[in-house]
Protein backbone atom coordinates (compact mmCIF):
# COMPACT_ATOMS: atom_id res chain seq x y z
CA UNK A 1 0.00 0.00 0.00
CA UNK A 2 1.62 3.15 -0.96
CA UNK A 3 2.00 6.58 0.69
CA UNK A 4 0.61 6.83 4.87
CA UNK A 5 -2.51 6.27 6.67
CA UNK A 6 -1.69 8.63 9.28
CA UNK A 7 -4.60 10.60 9.35
CA UNK A 8 -3.68 14.34 8.51
CA UNK A 9 -3.83 17.16 11.38
CA UNK A 10 -6.42 19.60 10.74
CA UNK A 11 -3.39 21.60 9.46
CA UNK A 12 -1.74 19.77 7.24
CA UNK A 13 -5.30 19.71 5.43
CA UNK A 14 -5.95 22.97 5.38
CA UNK A 15 -1.96 23.41 4.01
CA UNK A 16 -2.63 20.78 1.67
CA UNK A 17 -5.94 22.60 0.59
CA UNK A 18 -3.67 25.92 0.32
CA UNK A 19 -1.18 24.13 -1.76
CA UNK A 20 -3.14 23.18 -4.37
CA UNK A 21 -4.86 26.50 -4.74
CA UNK A 22 -8.35 25.37 -3.39
CA UNK A 23 -10.79 27.91 -1.72
CA UNK A 24 -11.84 26.91 1.55
CA UNK A 25 -14.01 28.78 4.07
CA UNK A 26 -14.67 27.47 8.09
CA UNK A 27 -18.60 26.79 8.22
CA UNK A 28 -18.25 27.52 12.24
CA UNK A 29 -14.83 28.31 14.01
CA UNK A 30 -14.78 25.35 15.70
CA UNK A 31 -14.95 22.89 12.63
CA UNK A 32 -11.03 21.91 13.92
CA UNK A 33 -12.97 19.68 16.66
CA UNK A 34 -16.14 18.99 15.52
CA UNK A 35 -16.54 15.22 15.03
CA UNK A 36 -17.53 12.19 16.04
CA UNK A 37 -14.64 10.56 17.73
CA UNK A 38 -16.16 9.83 21.10
CA UNK A 39 -18.03 7.29 18.47
CA UNK A 40 -15.34 5.47 17.35
CA UNK A 41 -11.55 5.59 15.49
CA UNK A 42 -10.62 8.03 13.46
CA UNK A 43 -8.00 6.43 11.27
CA UNK A 44 -6.28 5.04 9.62
CA UNK A 45 -7.68 6.50 6.37
CA UNK A 46 -7.13 4.97 2.93
CA UNK A 47 -8.82 7.47 0.69
CA UNK A 48 -11.46 9.66 -0.07
CA UNK A 49 -15.13 8.74 0.06
CA UNK A 50 -17.08 11.35 -2.54
CA UNK A 51 -20.91 11.61 -2.10
CA UNK A 52 -23.47 13.98 -2.92
CA UNK A 53 -26.25 15.97 -1.46
CA UNK A 54 -29.17 17.79 -1.69
CA UNK A 55 -30.42 19.56 -4.61
CA UNK A 56 -29.44 22.84 -6.43
CA UNK A 57 -29.56 25.88 -4.81
CA UNK A 58 -29.99 25.57 -1.05
CA UNK A 59 -26.62 25.40 -0.26
CA UNK A 60 -26.94 27.58 3.21
CA UNK A 61 -29.46 24.96 4.11
CA UNK A 62 -27.37 21.64 3.10
CA UNK A 63 -24.84 23.34 5.20
CA UNK A 64 -26.62 23.49 8.41
CA UNK A 65 -27.70 19.80 8.09
CA UNK A 66 -24.23 18.57 7.42
CA UNK A 67 -23.06 20.43 10.52
CA UNK A 68 -25.82 19.47 12.77
CA UNK A 69 -26.79 15.83 11.67
CA UNK A 70 -30.38 14.67 11.81
CA UNK A 71 -31.11 13.48 15.53
CA UNK A 72 -34.19 12.57 14.73
CA UNK A 73 -32.76 9.94 12.35
CA UNK A 74 -30.14 8.87 14.59
CA UNK A 75 -27.64 10.78 12.66
CA UNK A 76 -25.63 13.20 14.57
CA UNK A 77 -23.07 15.22 12.91
CA UNK A 78 -20.69 16.16 11.43
CA UNK A 79 -22.07 14.16 8.15
CA UNK A 80 -18.68 14.34 6.39
CA UNK A 81 -15.56 16.40 7.20
CA UNK A 82 -16.16 18.63 3.68
CA UNK A 83 -18.87 20.32 1.80
CA UNK A 84 -18.81 21.56 -1.92
CA UNK A 85 -20.57 24.04 -3.07
CA UNK A 86 -21.97 25.54 -6.45
CA UNK A 87 -19.00 27.82 -6.90
CA UNK A 88 -16.59 24.74 -5.88
CA UNK A 89 -15.58 26.34 -2.39
CA UNK A 90 -15.00 23.56 0.15
CA UNK A 91 -16.50 24.05 3.40
CA UNK A 92 -15.15 22.84 6.21
CA UNK A 93 -17.83 20.95 8.18
CA UNK A 94 -15.51 18.67 10.58
CA UNK A 95 -12.40 16.85 11.20
CA UNK A 96 -11.70 13.96 12.94
CA UNK A 97 -14.52 11.21 12.48
CA UNK A 98 -17.53 11.95 10.45
CA UNK A 99 -20.71 10.12 10.39
CA UNK A 100 -20.52 9.80 6.29
CA UNK A 101 -19.68 6.70 4.93
CA UNK A 102 -21.63 3.99 6.60
CA UNK A 103 -20.56 0.20 6.46
CA UNK A 104 -18.85 -0.52 3.31
CA UNK A 105 -18.26 -3.87 1.28
CA UNK A 106 -14.49 -5.41 2.36
CA UNK A 107 -14.00 -6.00 -1.62
CA UNK A 108 -14.82 -2.36 -2.75
CA UNK A 109 -12.19 -1.30 0.57
CA UNK A 110 -9.78 -4.07 -0.50
CA UNK A 111 -9.24 -1.62 -3.82
CA UNK A 112 -9.04 1.49 -1.86
CA UNK A 113 -6.97 0.30 0.64
CA UNK A 114 -4.57 -1.11 -2.24
CA UNK A 115 -4.47 1.66 -3.99
CA UNK A 116 -6.20 -0.36 -7.00
CA UNK A 117 -9.91 0.59 -7.94
CA UNK A 118 -9.96 1.11 -11.53
CA UNK A 119 -9.30 3.93 -13.80
CA UNK A 120 -11.64 2.09 -16.68
CA UNK A 121 -14.65 1.39 -14.83
CA UNK A 122 -16.56 1.85 -11.88
CA UNK A 123 -17.24 -0.47 -8.73
CA UNK A 124 -20.25 -1.96 -8.22
CA UNK A 125 -20.49 -3.95 -4.63
CA UNK A 126 -21.79 -6.98 -3.62
CA UNK A 127 -23.15 -6.37 -0.48
CA UNK A 128 -24.38 -3.84 2.05
CA UNK A 129 -20.78 -4.36 3.56
CA UNK A 130 -19.28 -4.85 6.66
CA UNK A 131 -16.24 -2.08 6.97
CA UNK A 132 -16.03 0.97 8.73
CA UNK A 133 -15.93 3.46 5.95
CA UNK A 134 -16.08 6.51 8.77
CA UNK A 135 -12.57 5.11 10.35
CA UNK A 136 -11.32 4.21 7.11
CA UNK A 137 -12.12 7.37 4.42
CA UNK A 138 -12.63 11.04 4.54
CA UNK A 139 -15.21 12.09 2.74
CA UNK A 140 -17.27 15.10 1.17
CA UNK A 141 -20.35 16.00 0.02
CA UNK A 142 -20.63 17.61 -3.01
CA UNK A 143 -23.93 19.87 -2.89
CA UNK A 144 -26.02 19.32 -5.88
CA UNK A 145 -28.80 16.90 -6.62
CA UNK A 146 -28.55 15.81 -10.22
CA UNK A 147 -25.14 17.28 -11.86
CA UNK A 148 -22.64 19.43 -10.22
CA UNK A 149 -21.87 22.89 -11.55
CA UNK A 150 -18.24 22.63 -13.63
CA UNK A 151 -16.37 24.69 -10.56
CA UNK A 152 -17.85 21.90 -8.05
CA UNK A 153 -16.97 19.40 -10.07
CA UNK A 154 -13.02 21.02 -10.39
CA UNK A 155 -13.12 20.46 -6.81
CA UNK A 156 -14.81 17.21 -6.57
CA UNK A 157 -11.10 16.08 -8.60
CA UNK A 158 -9.02 18.29 -7.14
CA UNK A 159 -9.45 17.85 -3.16
CA UNK A 160 -9.13 14.55 -3.53
CA UNK A 161 -6.10 15.30 -5.33
CA UNK A 162 -5.02 17.55 -2.50
CA UNK A 163 -5.74 14.65 0.26
CA UNK A 164 -3.91 11.51 -2.19
CA UNK A 165 -1.01 14.30 -3.08
CA UNK A 166 -0.17 14.67 1.21
CA UNK A 167 -0.94 10.91 1.68
CA UNK A 168 1.27 9.76 -1.00
CA UNK A 169 -2.19 8.06 -2.52
CA UNK A 170 -2.71 7.73 -6.34
CA UNK A 171 -5.96 8.58 -7.73
CA UNK A 172 -7.39 5.12 -7.15
CA UNK A 173 -7.12 5.75 -3.87
CA UNK A 174 -10.82 7.51 -4.99
CA UNK A 175 -14.08 5.80 -4.19
CA UNK A 176 -17.71 6.62 -5.14
CA UNK A 177 -20.14 6.12 -1.92
CA UNK A 178 -22.13 3.94 -4.40
CA UNK A 179 -19.10 1.73 -4.89
CA UNK A 180 -18.48 1.01 -1.26
CA UNK A 181 -22.07 0.05 -0.54
CA UNK A 182 -25.07 -1.57 -2.51
CA UNK A 183 -27.66 0.41 -0.96
CA UNK A 184 -26.19 3.61 -2.17
CA UNK A 185 -26.29 5.65 -5.30
CA UNK A 186 -24.35 8.79 -4.90
CA UNK A 187 -22.17 10.90 -5.91
CA UNK A 188 -24.82 11.05 -8.75
CA UNK A 189 -23.90 11.97 -12.40
CA UNK A 190 -20.66 11.82 -12.01
CA UNK A 191 -19.01 8.26 -13.24
CA UNK A 192 -16.66 7.67 -10.94
CA UNK A 193 -13.67 6.65 -13.08
CA UNK A 194 -13.27 9.64 -14.84
CA UNK A 195 -13.27 11.25 -11.29
CA UNK A 196 -10.64 9.14 -10.95
CA UNK A 197 -8.82 9.75 -14.05
CA UNK A 198 -9.07 13.57 -13.26
CA UNK A 199 -7.73 12.97 -10.18
CA UNK A 200 -5.10 11.37 -11.92
CA UNK A 201 -4.62 13.68 -14.16
CA UNK A 202 -4.21 16.65 -12.30
CA UNK A 203 -1.56 14.36 -9.90
CA UNK A 204 -0.02 14.04 -13.16
CA UNK A 205 0.08 17.71 -13.29
CA UNK A 206 0.99 18.60 -9.54
CA UNK A 207 -0.74 21.68 -7.31
CA UNK A 208 -0.80 23.98 -9.38
CA UNK A 209 -3.35 27.10 -8.05
CA UNK A 210 -6.54 26.62 -9.99
CA UNK A 211 -6.11 30.33 -10.62
CA UNK A 212 -3.82 31.76 -12.56
CA UNK A 213 -1.64 33.82 -10.68
CA UNK A 214 -0.79 37.09 -11.54
CA UNK A 215 1.85 38.21 -13.31
CA UNK A 216 5.34 39.05 -12.14
CA UNK A 217 5.80 42.18 -11.88
CA UNK A 218 8.36 43.73 -14.03
CA UNK A 219 11.83 43.68 -12.10
CA UNK A 220 12.69 46.98 -10.87
CA UNK A 221 15.22 49.30 -12.97
CA UNK A 222 18.43 49.08 -11.74
CA UNK A 223 19.71 51.97 -9.73
CA UNK A 224 23.05 53.37 -11.85
CA UNK A 225 25.94 54.33 -9.29
CA UNK A 226 25.97 57.92 -10.19
CA UNK A 227 21.68 57.91 -9.47
CA UNK A 228 22.74 56.40 -5.52
CA UNK A 229 26.02 58.96 -5.87
CA UNK A 230 23.25 62.19 -6.46
CA UNK A 231 21.08 60.59 -3.73
CA UNK A 232 23.61 60.65 -1.10
CA UNK A 233 24.95 64.17 -1.81
CA UNK A 234 21.31 65.66 -1.63
CA UNK A 235 20.14 63.73 1.35
CA UNK A 236 19.10 66.29 3.79
CA UNK A 237 20.33 66.70 7.26
CA UNK A 238 24.23 65.29 7.22
CA UNK A 239 27.12 66.32 5.59
CA UNK A 240 28.90 63.97 3.11
CA UNK A 241 32.48 63.30 1.77
CA UNK A 242 32.19 64.00 -2.22
CA UNK A 243 35.77 62.56 -3.67
CA UNK A 244 35.22 63.62 -7.68
CA UNK A 245 36.81 62.43 -10.91
CA UNK A 246 39.92 64.31 -10.15
CA UNK A 247 40.57 63.02 -6.31
CA UNK A 248 39.23 65.95 -4.61
CA UNK A 249 37.68 65.42 -1.20
CA UNK A 250 35.05 68.05 0.04
CA UNK A 251 32.81 67.89 3.17
CA UNK A 252 29.56 69.17 2.37
CA UNK A 253 28.30 70.69 5.30
CA UNK A 254 24.08 69.18 6.08
CA UNK A 255 21.16 71.43 3.71
CA UNK A 256 23.80 72.37 1.21
CA UNK A 257 21.36 73.06 -2.17
CA UNK A 258 22.21 71.35 -4.96
CA UNK A 259 23.06 74.41 -6.74
CA UNK A 260 26.01 74.99 -3.97
CA UNK A 261 28.03 72.24 -6.04
CA UNK A 262 28.06 74.15 -8.89
CA UNK A 263 29.30 77.41 -7.64
CA UNK A 264 31.81 75.26 -5.12
CA UNK A 265 33.34 73.64 -8.66
CA UNK A 266 32.37 70.64 -8.09
CA UNK A 267 30.85 68.35 -10.62
CA UNK A 268 26.92 68.15 -10.96
CA UNK A 269 26.78 66.14 -14.10
CA UNK A 270 26.06 62.26 -12.22
CA UNK A 271 28.41 60.60 -14.58
CA UNK A 272 31.07 62.88 -13.66
CA UNK A 273 30.77 62.46 -9.68
CA UNK A 274 32.30 60.09 -7.78
CA UNK A 275 31.79 59.31 -3.69
CA UNK A 276 33.43 57.72 -1.79
CA UNK A 277 30.92 56.66 0.32
CA UNK A 278 29.26 54.93 -2.31
CA UNK A 279 31.60 51.85 -2.30
CA UNK A 280 30.95 51.85 0.84
CA UNK A 281 27.44 51.34 0.74
CA UNK A 282 27.51 49.09 -2.09
CA UNK A 283 29.85 46.95 -0.24
CA UNK A 284 26.88 46.77 2.75
CA UNK A 285 24.60 44.03 2.00
CA UNK A 286 21.53 46.37 2.84
CA UNK A 287 21.97 48.90 -0.12
CA UNK A 288 22.65 45.66 -1.98
CA UNK A 289 18.84 44.37 -1.73
CA UNK A 290 18.56 48.17 -3.65
CA UNK A 291 15.30 48.35 -1.47
CA UNK A 292 14.50 52.20 -0.50
CA UNK A 293 14.64 50.91 3.03
CA UNK A 294 17.54 49.26 3.30
CA UNK A 295 19.69 52.13 1.26
CA UNK A 296 18.36 54.70 3.96
CA UNK A 297 19.82 52.22 6.77
CA UNK A 298 23.19 52.54 4.91
CA UNK A 299 22.67 56.12 4.78
CA UNK A 300 22.12 57.06 7.93
CA UNK A 301 25.32 54.67 9.20
CA UNK A 302 28.02 55.52 6.42
CA UNK A 303 26.79 59.35 7.78
CA UNK A 304 28.16 58.90 11.11
CA UNK A 305 31.18 57.50 9.48
CA UNK A 306 31.78 60.50 6.84
CA UNK A 307 34.65 62.12 9.07
CA UNK A 308 36.67 58.21 9.15
CA UNK A 309 36.72 58.31 5.52
CA UNK A 310 37.42 62.03 4.65
CA UNK A 311 40.85 60.85 6.88
CA UNK A 312 41.37 57.85 5.11
CA UNK A 313 41.39 59.37 1.89
CA UNK A 314 43.35 62.23 3.36
CA UNK A 315 41.92 64.95 1.45
CA UNK A 316 39.46 66.43 3.25
CA UNK A 317 38.83 70.31 2.45
CA UNK A 318 36.30 71.77 3.87
CA UNK A 319 34.09 74.80 2.76
ZN1 LIG B 1 -23.15 9.19 0.34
Amino acid sequence: MPGTSTPLTAEQMTAALDLWGIRWKPYRPDWATHNRNSAGASGPKNGVLCHNFGSEGRDVDQLAYLWDGDLARGMPGPLCQWAIDDAGVVWLIGWGRALHGGQGDPTSYGLMLNDLLPLDRDVVPATFGSVDMNTHAYGYEALYGVKPTQAQYDTMVRLPAAICHAHGWTARSVMGHRESTNVRSDPVGVPMWRLRRDVAAALAAGPTPATPSPPPAPAPKPVTPEEETMRLITAPGRPWAILSASGTMTIVPPGTPAATYTALGLPTTPGQVTVAVYDALRASSEAQKADAAGVKAAIDRLGTQVGQLATALDKPRAV
